[in-house]
């Protein structure tokens, strides 16, 4: 069996010492519930805004999504540019795309102010599976400059891929500068660390198990409590556990990643720019270089919560068909982790009377989330515009109820899924 050790982020982690669960009663302005990109970054902006703040995190920092994802920083939404402009009319469409485009400096803010060593490196690669994808990328990076003002972009020919990516399977793609790649991991660690510095109060180990509100919120947790004013609800794919309406917006997907022995001088064939590349296929194939060079790759689809009982043997293909170079390569780690997907595809904002709430980022967190985490912060002293575009986008639940979302939501990711291979 391959990739046995597990989340390669994991084994490379800064050091961050154990937090103590909750114990008792304690009063705060904010609570934070949930350890992730969303919840540190939400509960390090409030104490900076001047709030005492608690985060509850049911298990450790970044056990989530925050701490497993291929860490591909990629500016914007799912929704193309033209989707937006298509949806909301020119002028909401731009003020949409700019607030989500924020997400980019407010990372790199965040990792500079704090000094987060967190192997950060600029670029990002949308590479086309089909002709007719690099015919849509030609037309959502003209968007994207004329209509939206981006800077950065570079539409790359097939022909010039080799600079990017070392193989033939793609037929050219768009080079994003803004975007990029980092240590998620390391990241969300740097950010709990800067929000204990500023007077956080972090627990580990605790579970909210209900959340109430009467005026006060408490969050209950199985040794203590926390009453507070406000509370940010940052539990993503967790959220309907807690808030069984919230739930209902999302449904939980299973991702795998590997991580290949460090690749020494074929790094450099594989991917020359340094770059982070997805492909544009449904179920995609998404890949970058870890900082001691190893392949770190995600691909494949599994429609099963249970976990392949070999992730790497369960990539390997996905990986190898791009990369024949790659045959054979040891895979040192395999992990996954749960990807929380809203029917639209855009993250859902929102507040619940004294409660804030951002989930379902949709593969697309590890930059959106900093932002979310901040904006819900600021909404809690003022009106934050940026949160109030976010949280104005149109959203719906999965059909079919708790039962059956998820089984219908497969069938329609099984389409098309299906739509790619043919
Ligand atoms: C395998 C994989 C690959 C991905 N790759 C990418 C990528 O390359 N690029 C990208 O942009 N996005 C990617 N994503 C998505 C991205 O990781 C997420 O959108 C993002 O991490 C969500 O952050 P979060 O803080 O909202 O949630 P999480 O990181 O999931 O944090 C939620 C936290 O809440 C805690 N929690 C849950 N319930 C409770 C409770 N009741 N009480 C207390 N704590 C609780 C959990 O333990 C968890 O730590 C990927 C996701 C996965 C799983």
């Amino acid at each position: 069996m391959e990739g046995g050790p597990g989340n390669y982020y994991l084994a490379t982690a800064h050091p961050f010492e154990r937090q103590p669960p909750l114990s008792g009663e304690v009063r705060c302005d904010v609570v934070v519930v949930g350890g992730g990109f969303t919840g540190t970054a939400a509960a390090l902006a409030a104490a900076e805004a001047g709030a005492s703040v608690v985060l509850l995190e049911a298990e450790t920092i970044g056990f989530g999504a925050s701490g497993r994802n291929g860490g591909q920083l990629i500016p914007g939404l799912r929704w193309s540019a033209s989707h937006l402009k298509r949806e909301f009319g020119l002028e909401r469409a731009r003020a949409v795309h700019d607030v989500a485009l924020q997400a980019v400096e407010r990372v790199k803010a965040r990792v500079a102010k704090h000094g987060i060593a967190c192997d950060l490196k600029p670029g990002h690669l949308e590479a086309a599976w089909k002709p007719a994808h690099f015919a849509e990328i030609r037309r959502e990076a003209d968007t994207l400059v004329r209509d939206f003002g981006r800077t950065g972009l570079e539409v790359v020919e097939r022909a010039d891929m080799a600079r990017h990516v070392g193989t033939d399977a793609y037929h050219g793609g768009l080079f994003d500068a803004e975007g990029g790649h980092f240590h998620p991991l390391n990241y969300v660690l740097g950010l709990a660390a800067a929000a204990q510095r500023v007077g956080v109060v972090l627990h580990e180990g605790s579970r909210a198990r209900r959340i109430t509100q009467n005026g006060a919120v408490r969050v209950e947790t199985a040794g203590g409590t926390v009453v507070a004013e406000q509370a940010i609800l940052a539990t993503d794919a967790w959220t309907g556990d807690l808030k069984p309406r919230l739930g209902r917006f999302t449904v939980p997907l299973m991702n795998y990643n590997v991580a290949t022995a460090p690749l020494g001088d074929l790094a450099q064939t594989i991917l020359p720019s340094d770059a982070a590349v997805a492909d544009s296929r449904f179920v995609l194939n998404y890949f970058r270089l870890s900082a001691d060079k190893r392949l770190i790759f995600g691909g494949g689809e599994r429609y099963r919560t249970t976990p392949p009982r070999d992730i790497g043997g369960f990539v390997r293909p996905y990986m190898e068909g791009l990369f024949p170079d790659l045959s054979g390569v040891a895979i040192d780690h395999g992990w996954g982790g749960v990807v929380s997907v809203t029917a639209n595809r855009l993250p859902h904002l929102g507040r619940d009377g004294a409660i804030l709430f951002a989930h379902g980022f949709s593969g697309h967190g590890a930059l959106l989330t900093t932002l979310a985490g901040e904006l819900c912060a600021e909404q809690l002293h003022r009106s934050s515009r940026g949160f109030d575009l976010l949280a104005g986008l149109p959203h719906r639940p999965f059909p079919g109820g708790r039962l059956l979302a998820r089984p219908l939501a497969t069938l329609g990711l099984l389409y098309y899924a299906m739509k790619d291979r043919l």
